[in-house]
């Protein structure tokens, strides 16, 4: 008899089923329908034996020192800061737009200052900030909107930047300084081991057994449990019975070329050519040395495994209908980025974790006989 079936070893499964086991003593079981723990964030040596990530490029970034401490109880860190060029009208320019990139862009050699003035001139005002687009061309104006983000936009969602929130586009931030990380958070470091030996780590607890390549619901009828939680595509766990919440998919193609490095950064992203949107060539992640390189490249498409929620209006509309068959579903938590439909990162879907936990355990203080 276990007190949780976790679906789904991800972040999400993997929080809640080390902090259950390890810190309310409950009994848990983890079961995933891939051969891996570790969800998106899996990675592994390849052929090669070069470190990759299956699912593409994964760095950890925060701003919460709760979650890089609690994370840090399983992995030690590689100082990492990630940087990121756009290859836009024949040059490799930095991303997020900086002052770099307008000044190489249009070889002119303005300063901080001239650079706030160089927007402001070509800023549309847009008000309210609905859109994805709004949100760009209302900081830098439509030119440099169409060069860095509609094309990409439109090849990684299928979508116009106006026909997705503002959300989405936000991420990436545009400055006018010369700093060229593609995070402002206070921490940013990679697992020195690489995320699958972090969540052995969370994972290796007496209480808890993991099963691989299985689907919750070939043995949820087979083995006892109290609760469950679920941390895969919401729509699925209700049959999609209001019918499918979009989420968009990613085709990966590795590479492994018989040189020490392919490009002259981390990650390179193309928004005005070819079919993918961006190559990661992982070395640079991971610091490894190799006499070889491994590179993937990212091909968006609406088939196949589901990785991003795709924040629009009418699918957040969707998802509220979800949610009420969630919250009416007694016994069963939902949790992570497809059970809660949102564009969260790793360190957020942490965040929400334990949260669940903390609420989890308030619960069973709650009931417990005085
Ligand atoms: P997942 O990792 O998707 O885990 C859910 C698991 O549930 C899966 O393993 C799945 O197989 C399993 N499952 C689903 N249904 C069933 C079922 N019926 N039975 C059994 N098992 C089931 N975040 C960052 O912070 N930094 C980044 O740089 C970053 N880059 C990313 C790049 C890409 C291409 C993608 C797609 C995501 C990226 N993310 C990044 C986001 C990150 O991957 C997620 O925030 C995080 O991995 C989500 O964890 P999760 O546990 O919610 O979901
Ligand atoms: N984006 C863009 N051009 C870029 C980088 C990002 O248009 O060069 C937009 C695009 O819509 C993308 C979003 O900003 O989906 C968020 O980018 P991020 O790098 O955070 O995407 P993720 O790593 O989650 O795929």
């Amino acid at each position: 008899m276990f007190d949780y079936l976790i679906v789904g070893a991800g972040f999400a499964g993997s929080v809640l089923a080390e902090r259950l086991a390890a810190g309310a003593g409950k009994r848990v079981i983890v079961v995933d329908r891939r051969p891996h723990i570790a969800g998106n964030a899996y990675d592994h040596y390849d052929d090669a034996g070069v470190l990759v990530h299956k699912y593409g490029p994964h760095i950890f970034h925060t701003n919460s020192r709760e979650v890089f401490e609690y994370l840090s109880r399983f992995t030690a860190w590689r100082p990492y800061e990630h940087r990121v060029l756009a290859s836009v009208d024949g040059q490799l320019l930095p991303i997020p737009i900086n002052l770099d990139t307008v000044n190489r862009l249009y070889g002119l050699g303005l300063t901080a200052l001239e650079l706030e003035q160089f927007f402001a001139a070509r800023a549309e005002k847009v008000e309210p900030v609905r859109t994805s687009e709004d949100v760009i061309v209302s900081r830098v104006g439509r030119e440099l909107y169409g060069k860095f983000f509609r094309n990409y936009t439109r090849k990684q969602w299928g979508l116009d930047p106006a026909e997705l929130d503002a959300s989405v586009t936000a991420r990436v931030p545009v400055r006018c300084n010369r700093d060229d990380r593609y995070f402002d958070d206070t921490y940013q470091a990679m697992p020195k081991h690489g995320y699958t030996r972090l969540f052995e780590r969370m994972l290796a607890h007496p209480n808890i057994k993991v099963m691989l390549n299985t689907d919750y619901r070939d043995i949820a009828g087979e083995i006892g449990y109290r609760e469950m939680i679920y941390t895969g595509p919401v729509d699925e766990f209700f049959d999609h019975r209001h019918g499918k919440l979009p989420y968009r998919s990613l085709r990966f193609h590795h590479e492994t070329y018989d040189h020490a490095v392919y490009q002259p950064a981390p990650v390179v992203n193309y928004p005005n050519q070819h079919l993918y949107t961006r190559v990661t060539e992982f070395k640079y992640l991971t610091g490894q040395e190799h006499a070889k390189t491994s590179v993937v490249y990212e091909y968006p498409c609406d088939e196949g495994d589901p990785y991003y929620p795709v924040p629009r209006p009418e699918n957040a509309e969707l998802y509220r209908r979800y949610k009420a068959l969630a919250d009416a579903t007694p016994g069963v938590h939902f949790a992570g980025r497809l059970a809660t439909y949102r564009y969260y990162n790793m360190d957020q879907v942490v965040a929400q974790a334990l949260t669940l936990y903390a609420r989890l355990c308030r619960r069973s203080v709650d009931v417990a006989p005085r």
